[in-house]
């Protein structure tokens, strides 16, 4: 196979221009057999108002070591397919099947990896499947109140449903997982062009079905899925046995324990905790708020006047590392998405945000987020962080009685409460109210924020615009929490697997979906030694 980088087109081009350009670029004739895939594609900007489009393709023909040794190009070279293999069957299945905890994109690859495999789980969540928990998210949006069992945090597809659905990561990926993980989504429903473009997204209304299409598959192969089964509580007997505890009612019993259990089981990290079964540890995460702008400033910037109206709403990314000491940065931007509310406990507000496959909202949204480490914290506990967390949520629950508190950028800085919108006006899923976020985060941090935006606007002019609309609070950005696991067995303590993004293994769906074919392969690796 030989890949071929930096294939440059025009923005405008047809399937031949871009087969006769690989021909090219291979020496090859019109009449030599040619068979190639696009792996990647993105929108080169730099040199506006010219746009164009660079592709990384896969290309199958007879000869490829003459031809790369012709081409004499660093761009074009002999790949070896690797493609991701899962974790061979086990024989006999094991007779008490591994649970796990948790229906996000953790537990819900483990579980797939393990079923495709022939060793069917139990998958306990606490939440709904996501057809309901569709109509309990929507009326909350509507009506306030909150369900604290079927949630944006809680619910079948995990914390990430109600998302841009953005499917990059920076996990780098030898093994084919990543690669797995986007065909499986294509697989169930998902676009084909996930596969290869530079930046795919999914959106709330399709990856919804995507995560029923999977369940159903592993249903119909053993795997037993149940909503509304929140794990409370687990117990080791001396013979080895172990038994989860199911809504403080029904003990199950299981060999394996996958904890995949997202960063908002507050609940949950304190059984844990209190149990002192596993080590666990304060991590660093990010605090700030969610930022709108109107889509069209940031499509102008991106791609100039000449494009902005005929290309998909552009995304964008900031950091900054400010003199003292700290990291500001944009985290899980949406073009043309909608601010959330995302909260899960009653009296307390997160914000975060969501798109849909269109991208078509109005406006540009994304966390603005200052680092924080458990210096920042008060308390040396492993808990100290979600108490930070809460600390910060009751206050943004206290200053919008309940709604999404905002403020004008402009009106932050002045320390000024704001009362109607700027230039546009905010999209949000959930009620909203103006007013004033200054004294929700500590003073060191909202200072970041402000020199943070400022500097953003050296990148971005006018990203420090006075009407920009901050939502409070964005508090979820990661896991405050890590239980701690072995790095080469995945195991924390005999038999339990931390898992995804709540054990702090993973950030974002794809690397929490990794992580879980990871787990997975882990345990399967654990019953052949056992077995043999
Ligand atoms: P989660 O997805 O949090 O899943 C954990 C599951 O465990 C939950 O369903 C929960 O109900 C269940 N659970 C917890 N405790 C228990 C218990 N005791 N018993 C039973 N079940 C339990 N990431 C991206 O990469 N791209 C995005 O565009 C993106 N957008 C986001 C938008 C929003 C609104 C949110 C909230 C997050 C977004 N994220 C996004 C982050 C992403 O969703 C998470 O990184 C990812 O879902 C983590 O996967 P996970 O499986 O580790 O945990």
């Amino acid at each position: 196979m030989i890949r071929i980088n930096q294939i440059k087109m025009p923005l405008h081009h047809n399937a031949a221009a871009l087969e006769q350009k690989i021909r090219k670029r291979l020496g090859l004739s019109g009449d030599q057999e040619l068979r190639y895939r696009i792996i990647r594609k993105s929108i080169d900007a730099r040199k506006k108002p010219e746009l164009s489009l660079v592709y990384s393709v896969e290309v199958s023909t007879s000869g490829e070591e003459k031809i790369i040794k012709r081409a004499n190009d660093p761009n074009v070279t002999i790949v070896k397919q690797t493609g991701y293999h899962l974790p061979g069957a086990v024989s006999p299945t094991p007779s008490i099947p591994p649970v796990i905890v948790g229906a996000g994109p953790a537990g819900l690859f483990c579980a797939y990896a393990l079923t495709m495999s022939g060793c069917a789980p139990v998958v306990l969540e606490r939440g709904r499947s996501v057809t309901e928990r569709t109509k309990d998210v929507e009326r909350f949006w509507e009506s306030g109140v909150l369900d604290t069992v079927s949630n944006v945090q809680f619910g079948e597809g995990g914390a990430g449903t109600f998302s841009d659905g953005k499917l990059n990561t920076l996990v780098k990926d030898p093994t084919g997982r990543n690669r797995f993980v986007l065909e499986t989504f294509v697989k169930f429903g998902a676009p084909e062009q996930i596969l290869y473009e530079n930046k795919p997204h999914i959106g709330t209304d399709i990856l919804a079905g995507v995560i029923k299409n999977m369940r159903q598959a592993m249903e119909a192969r053993g795997a037993r899925f149940c909503f509304e089964s929140c794990m409370t509580d687990y117990r080791r007997e001396a013979d080895g046995k172990m038994f989860v505890e199911v809504n403080h009612k029904e003990w199950i019993e299981t060999s394996r324990l996958v904890l995949a259990i997202g960063h908002s089981a507050r609940d949950t990290f304190g059984m844990l905790y209190q149990k002192q079964d596993l080590v666990m540890e304060a991590k660093a995460f990010a605090v700030g708020f969610r930022v709108e702008h109107p889509q069209e400033m940031m499509n102008l910037q991106q791609y100039g006047a000449l494009h902005a109206h005929e290309l998909p709403a552009a995304p964008y990314k900031v950091t900054a590392n400010l003199a003292n000491g700290r990291g500001v940065y944009s985290f899980c931007m949406c073009p043309g998405g909608y601010v959330v509310n995302a909260s899960s406990e009653e009296g307390r507000l997160a914000v975060n945000g969501m798109s849909y496959s269109g991208r078509d909202g109005k406006n540009a949204n994304s966390a603005i987020i200052v680092a924080v480490t458990p210096d920042d914290f008060a308390g040396k506990d492993p808990l100290a962080g979600v108490r930070f967390q809460e600390m910060l949520e009751e206050r943004a629950f206290a200053i919008g009685k309940g709604r999404i508190p905002q403020q004008l950028f402009g009106d932050y800085c002045s320390n000024r409460a704001s009362v109607s919108y700027g230039a546009f006006e905010s999209a949000t899923k959930g009620a909203c109210v103006l007013g004033n976020l200054r004294g929700l985060l500590p003073q060191a941090l909202e200072e970041s924020f402000i020199e943070g935006m400022h500097a953003f606007s050296r990148r971005i002019p006018a990203f420090d615009r006075e009407d920009a609309i901050l939502s409070g609070v964005e508090s979820r950005t990661s896991s405050p929490v890590r239980l701690v696991r072995d790095p080469k067995l995945l195991v924390a303590a005999g038999g339990i697997y931390p898992c995804g993004e709540g054990a702090g293994y993973a950030g974002g769906i794809m690397s929490a979906a990794m992580d879980g074919l990871k787990v997975a392969e882990a345990i399967m690796r654990d019953m052949e030694e056992q077995r043999g």
